[in-house]
């Protein structure tokens, strides 16, 4: 019994004691439809020596050995009132400091809403730059959690984009286009609900326009800052809080955009070459703030919380997939969400794979495997993986070939 998917793994060669097991494990997946009776392969396997911030101390993430930093839970799409206005958004700076203490959040990034092409208009760029020093000043004055100021770039004809971690006045002052500034000073550009079509609801006549990122949904047309930022955004928002919700009510699933960003991300790491930050965002215009997001830290900060986006160690929703973790042959430490591991072809190359708990293991896009871990699998070509689990969805895990 062969399971086999042309991205360079292949199931049924899982070696060693787990080769038969896994091989029946399989055929009886294929048979029942659903993994039944998937036993667990090995030995208790995650270590506890990591510390975790509040709310995850009770989920206990492990850290590997020898690796510094810490996972956190935060919030990458918050609004606030101002400078967003009140018409559109309910709670103030303090209400979100408070939501958040409330929520156990180690951090929140707060992007108002910004038109496109804002900064074409002097009075315009100049009302953002002072905005954005105002909620700067405001978010120092908080110290027990990392509060981030940035903007939600809101182009009706190209999607919306989440821009922070960048001080906005300096970018302004660049003499380049906005967003290659925003890369070149280091900036995260995070893209907001990618896949949130248009559509009718039942209890609001004009129903929601088309907010969807024009790339992933339309592909053509695509004018030449928004084409820059598709090539160059360190995250996807795969989950965003107040989308699902009204997906849960109208379409009686939440999870429909979800799965279309995770395809969309699972071909984009392939295209992009890298692990892409796959991040969740309340999308909080009134009192909805709560954990969307894990990242994994080297530190508490807003410098350590970035560079966590740009090493894509980071997972959405909720944190069961952070503790997904891979080592090979040739790299015999446990790497994390949003790392690089090495292996080789061959008789004696293989990949292990762990996590806590029921887990589906996605390969290039295709699911290959449900159930718990560890799983050992030979890989014959680079491959992108990632775990979800029912109310968790990991960054990709990227495997090389060592040539
Ligand atoms: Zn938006
Ligand atoms: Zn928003």
């Amino acid at each position: 019994m062969w399971l086999q998917y042309q991205g360079g793994i292949r199931l049924g060669q899982a070696i060693g004691k787990s080769f038969f097991r896994l091989e029946i494990t399989f055929f009886v997946a294929l048979l029942v439809g659903v993994c039944t009776g998937c036993r667990r392969l090995g030995e208790a396997f995650l270590e506890h020596d990591g510390r975790v911030a509040s709310p995850l101390a009770a989920f206990a993430i492990p850290v590997p050995a020898g690796r510094a930093g810490n996972w956190l839970a935060g919030d990458f799409h918050c609004h606030v009132r101002p400078p967003d206005g009140p018409r559109e958004v309910r709670s103030d700076f303090d209400d979100t400091v408070t939501m958040a203490r409330a929520g156990g959040l180690d951090f929140v990034v707060l992007v108002p809403h910004v038109r496109g092409k804002f900064y074409e208009d002097a009075a315009n760029r100049k009302w953002v730059a002072e905005a954005n020093r105002r909620l700067t000043a405001r978010a120092r004055s908080v110290s027990d959690i990392v509060v981030v100021p940035g903007v939600e770039y809101t182009d009706g004809d190209s999607g919306h984009i989440g821009v922070s971690f960048v001080d906005l006045a300096d970018v302004l002052d660049a003499r380049e286009p906005f967003f290659e500034a925003v890369v070149r000073q280091s900036g995260i550009l995070n893209i907001h609900h990618p896949y949130a079509l248009p559509m009718s609801l039942p209890f609001y006549r004009r129903g929601l326009p088309d907010m969807s990122w024009r790339p992933f949904t339309r592909g053509t047309k695509i004018p030449r800052e928004i084409a820059f930022v598709n090539d160059r955004y360190s995250a996807i928002e795969v989950f965003n809080h107040s989308k699902s919700v009204v997906d849960r009510v109208v379409q009686g699933d939440r999870f429909i955009d979800i799965r279309r960003a995770l395809a969309k991300a699972d071909t984009e790491v392939v295209r992009r070459g890298h692990p892409i930050a796959l991040i969740g965002g309340s999308d909080n215009h009134a009192f909805s703030l709560r954990a969307t997001t894990y990242v994994f830290a080297e530190t508490r900060d807003g410098p350590g919380i970035a560079n966590a986006v740009r090493g894509a160690h980071t997972c959405a929703m909720g944190p069961d997939a952070c503790t997904f973790q891979v080592r090979s042959s040739v790299d015999r430490r446990w790497r994390i969400v949003g790392d690089v591991v090495k292996t080789t072809t061959g008789d004696a190359g293989w990949i292990e794979a762990r996590w806590r708990g029921d887990g589906t293991l996605v390969a290039n896009g295709e699911r290959i495997y449900r159930g718990r871990g560890p799983v050992r699998l030979r890989v014959t070509g680079d491959s992108y993986l990632r775990l979800e689990t029912a109310t968790s969805f990991s960054s990709h895990i990227a495997i090389r070939m060592m040539r």
